[in-house]
């Protein structure tokens, strides 16, 4: 039976969610605060489809390598010092999380999510209407440092262990992957099956999909507050006035703790800035979109340009751009790709893009014990790119009274209230 579903949010997480829900046969309205050339964490990323990260950000050695890098005014890591409770909680929640338990746990479950995902990307880049330039010719972690290769060699075992492809690589053996592109490294690990692709032109797909399919999307609309029902369900009101719903989803990306406090349900997250720079022309073009691993930067070829992307500024919902760690990203460049000079980022205005960051480093997915008709799909972090099908498909399930065919459990709302 049809459902009336109102998303709370139009990055590519709230439009994969429509996506899904509309192919279900349900009825959807996607809610937008920004018009409709807005910005948001979708449109500036890395555009990368992986695999390949099946451990969660929250891993043993993160807090030890955070604490290092802070010192740091170009590092790719920091976290802005302030009082505040919400920032106090997560770290705690993250510190709990950074366990080796944690990560064998997490492990098969993000393995089958973004597989799940990477199948969906193959079928949709075949679906009339969707022109997202995907490629399916994997990544490449690129390492300057014996050490940093021997640390990835060990990540390619568990990822072959896991059933996810993973291949260790001399330096010679990568330049002849990527022959275009001259690099300065001791090695890598090749994950062939990640992919990369423009996400701009992947929302901008979900987008046409749902205005041609029947779906609408309310651009300018900010939503505003909750109105409760009697009977345990929630109304949204908008600025364009009240949307009653059958299911009401929650994806507003680094803002969701905000939408979702007033109905008592505690999502603990921080806004993780990261930016972005895109050359138009570069000197060199590599095919393969890789990582710069002891920058932690991310290199992807878009088109005939070429987009740099990291650090994780823990900074609160301020999407400014600090040009240290600008110049961080650009002096890493050169190192691993020698033909890149700094002059060549002259000019190029950078992006800035609020990653919403559970402190597990697993997306928020799924019901709420609270409200009957409430539905969350957020907290992807680094991820949310690559696991935008499969949580539009676990939304679309759960609207159509289906079992999804992944294990929630861990990935669920409540799990730091106790359900
Ligand atoms: C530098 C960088 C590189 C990245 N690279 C990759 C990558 O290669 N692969 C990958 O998988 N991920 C990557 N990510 C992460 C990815 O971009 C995010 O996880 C993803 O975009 C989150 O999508 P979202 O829809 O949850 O949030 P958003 O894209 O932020 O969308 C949320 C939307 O909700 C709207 N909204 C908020 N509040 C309200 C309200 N009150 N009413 C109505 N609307 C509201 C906002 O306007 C916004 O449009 C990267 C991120 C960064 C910063």
């Amino acid at each position: 039976m049809s459902k009336k579903v109102v998303i709370i949010g139009g990055g590519v997480i709230g439009f994969s969610c429509a996506y899904y829900c509309l192919r279900a046969g349900h009825d959807v309205t996607v809610v937008e605060r920004g018009a409709p050339d807005r910005d948001c964490c979708s449109i500036g990323n890395a555009g990368m489809v992986v695999p390949s990260h099946f451990i969660p950000l929250a891993a043993p050695g993160m807090v030890e390598m955070g604490i290092r890098m802070m010192g740091d005014p170009e590092s790719p890591f920091y976290i802005r010092p302030r009082l505040d409770f919400d920032l106090a909680d997560w770290g705690m929640n993250f510190i709990r999380s950074a366990t080796a338990e944690h990560v064998d746990a997490s492990g098969p479950l993000l393995r089958d999510l973004q597989m799940a995902s990477r199948g969906e990307f193959v079928r949709l880049a075949k679906e009339p209407g969707f022109e997202f330039g995907l490629k399916k010719n994997g990544l490449l972690m690129l390492c300057r440092t014996r050490h940093a290769l021997s640390v990835e060699k060990h990540v390619a075992e568990d990822a072959n262990q896991l059933g996810i492809p993973a291949e260790l690589l001399t330096a010679s053996e990568t330049a002849k992957l990527d022959p275009d592109v001259e690099m300065d490294i001791e090695g890598s690990v090749y994950f062939p099956k990640d992919c990369h692709l423009r996400p701009e032109q992947f929302l901008q797909s979900l987008i046409h999909f749902v205005k041609s399919n029947g779906g609408s999307v309310l651009w300018n609309n900010a939503f505003q507050c909750w109105i409760q029902h009697a009977d345990g369900t929630v109304s949204a009101e908008c600025q364009s006035g009240v949307l009653d719903a059958d299911y009401v989803v929650v994806a507003g990306g680094a803002y969701s703790p905000g939408l979702a406090k007033p109905l008592g349900l505690h999502l603990p997250m921080q806004a993780g800035k990261g930016y972005s720079l895109t050359v138009s022309k570069p000197i060199q073009l590599p095919k393969i979109c890789s990582i710069l691993t002891e920058a932690r930067a991310a290199v992807t070829p878009m088109g005939n340009a070429l987009r740099f992307g990291g650090t994780m500024e823990i900074a609160g919902l301020d999407t400014s751009i600090n040009p240290q760690r600008i110049r961080g990203i650009i002096k890493a460049a050169p190192k691993y790709f020698p033909q890149f000079k700094s002059e060549h980022f002259e000019g190029i205005k950078p992006w800035a893009g609020l990653r919403p960051c559970s402190p597990d480093g697993l997306p928020y997915i799924g019901p709420t014990r609270t409200v009957k008709n409430l539905l969350i799909a957020t907290g992807h972090a680094m991820l949310g790119l690559s696991l935008a099908p499969s949580t539009g498909q676990v939304i679309s399930d759960l609207v159509s009274g289906r079992t999804p065919k992944f294990d929630l459990r861990l990935l669920s709302p409540g799990r730091y209230l106790g359900w």
